[in-house]
């Protein structure tokens, strides 16, 4: 359930792409907030700028201009180091392609965002175990991502998100690859997860996936147009 801790707050951002002569205007003075445990959708026509925001609010991308709070932090005043370390243990990001290492399992994929902070194997392992069996796919925890159908891949994906118990989680177009039916199964994931008090931001062009979030956040040519409870 929303409360009224804000997580992410973005005040008169812009995004401009330059090439050769000209620039383009991606995003224009959006402002927005999202408050800890909340679930909110981001529908928009395609080019809209859903990824850009997304990337902003995730620490993948800086804006151009306008102000950025995460979690009470300036993020215009962080270096490439502070910001990865955001990246990699406070926000979790879902993605259309599944992006798992093929070479690894499932455990392993899931495993992997606790490498590089020097955690004991068996911790890691724990966790690892605990984030598959919250999308429910322990039992396939041995499985290479070749053995595991789109549906449970993207799943794999969701517990390697959550492993670190991020601030934020962040999904662009995660059902986009998957069929309806098991679109609407990984939604249910979204939905478990955000009972348990995740905060979710999901981008998704599907109108009954984005009417199980709380909000929805509707976007046309970069400008946030309106933004309603469901
Ligand atoms: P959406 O996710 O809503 O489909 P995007 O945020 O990916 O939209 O893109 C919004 C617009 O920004 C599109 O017109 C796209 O072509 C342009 N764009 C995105 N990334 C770049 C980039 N790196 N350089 C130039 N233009 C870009
Ligand atoms: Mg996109």
């Amino acid at each position: 359930m929303k409360s009224n801790i804000t997580i992410v707050e973005l005040k008169k951002i812009d995004k401009y792409y330059h090439h050769a002569e000209t620039t383009t205007r991606i995003l224009r003075a959006v402002d927005l907030k999202i408050y800890s445990g909340e679930s909110c959708a981001i529908m928009g026509a395609s080019g809209s700028g859903k990824s850009t925001l997304m990337n902003i609010i995730g620490c993948l991308d800086r804006p151009s201009s306008g102000t950025y709070c995460l979690n009470g932090k300036a993020v215009e005043k962080l270096d490439d180091y502070q910001l990865a370390f955001i990246r990699n243990y406070q926000i979790g990001f879902v993605f259309q392609q599944f992006y798992l290492l093929p070479e690894m399992t499932a455990l392993e994929n899931v495993m992997l965002p606790m490498a590089y902070a020097g955690t004991p194997y068996i911790t890691r392992f724990n966790r690892a175990i605990l984030a598959l069996q919250k999308v429910n796919l322990e039992l396939q925890m041995h499985r290479y991502p070749h053995q595991l159908s789109g549906g449970q891949q993207q799943r794999v994906a969701i517990a390697r998100a959550i492993v670190n118990e991020p601030l934020l989680l962040l999904a662009d177009e995660p059902t986009g690859a998957l069929d309806s039916h098991t679109g609407r199964e990984i939604m249910e994931v979204f939905n478990a997860l955000h009972r348990n008090g995740i905060t979710i931001v999901i981008v998704t062009h599907d109108r009954k996936i984005a009417e199980a979030c709380e909000r929805i956040v509707h976007i046309h040519d970069g400008k946030i147009k309106y933004s309603v409870r469901t």
